[in-house]
């Protein structure tokens, strides 16, 4: 499956704002969007006019770079919102944050979301007591993630759990730290995703 393997901090610097792809090091001040806060390339510090279409076409952008989506992919998720009752943009958020691999970032067992596709991939979790290694597997109202029994013993498992501790699960997600497990209680609604995207503007972007 295609994916996006250049620097993901000039993805940062191109929306202007901390996407929080590296984990750690997004906490630091070596945080390339803090260190050099204008667009990559050579034109990056010049003056740029932003038309209507440019600001929405940088929130679509902000929106699949947050949770590390390709466009035909990102697309898709658009259509699957737009048959849901209820507002589009909304639908699509809930959508994209209930892919595994957001998940199992909200849970705190990963760093990043990337980190968290990579665990995913790596079979690490179940869904419903089966095996799950697809990051964009959507997980349902009713549903239990967790992590496998043979993987709560790795360094890895301990030290993000415990580097998370004070990281709350969304309310969508009942959280059962004892069994390293979540049952998925809801769908997400708008206030409970904490990311800074105008939704709307993606849905006026694809209505042209
Ligand atoms: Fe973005 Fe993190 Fe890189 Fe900073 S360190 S630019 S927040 S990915």
């Amino acid at each position: 499956m295609a994916r996006y393997t250049d620097a993901v901090c000039r993805l940062c610097r191109r929306e202007a704002q901390k996407l929080f792809l590296k984990g750690d090091r997004c906490y630091t001040d070596k945080c390339a969007a803090e260190r050099r806060a204008y667009p990559p390339g050579v034109h990056g510090q010049g003056r740029a006019k932003v038309s209507e279409y440019g600001t929405q076409l940088r929130e679509k952008q902000k929106a699949k770079r947050y949770y590390g989506v390709l466009e035909s992919q990102f697309r898709s998720y658009f259509e699957m919102a737009n048959r849901k009752h209820g507002k589009t943009g909304e639908n699509l958020l809930s959508i994209l944050e209930t892919r595994l691999d957001n998940t199992v970032y909200r849970l705190g067992f990963a760093m990043s979301r990337a980190e968290a596709r990579q665990l995913v991939l790596h079979n690490h979790f179940t869904v419903n007591g089966k095996k799950v290694n697809i990051p964009s597997f959507l997980v349902k109202p009713g549903m239990t993630v967790a992590l496998k029994d043979s993987s709560r013993k790795l360094d890895k498992f301990k030290s993000s759990i415990e580097a998370n501790a004070s990281r709350k699960a969304p309310k969508w997600l009942d959280y059962d730290a004892e069994g390293h497990a979540a049952k998925v209680v809801a769908e997400p609604v708008r206030e409970d995703i904490d990311l800074p995207v105008e939704e709307q503007l993606i849905v006026e972007l694809y209505s042209k």
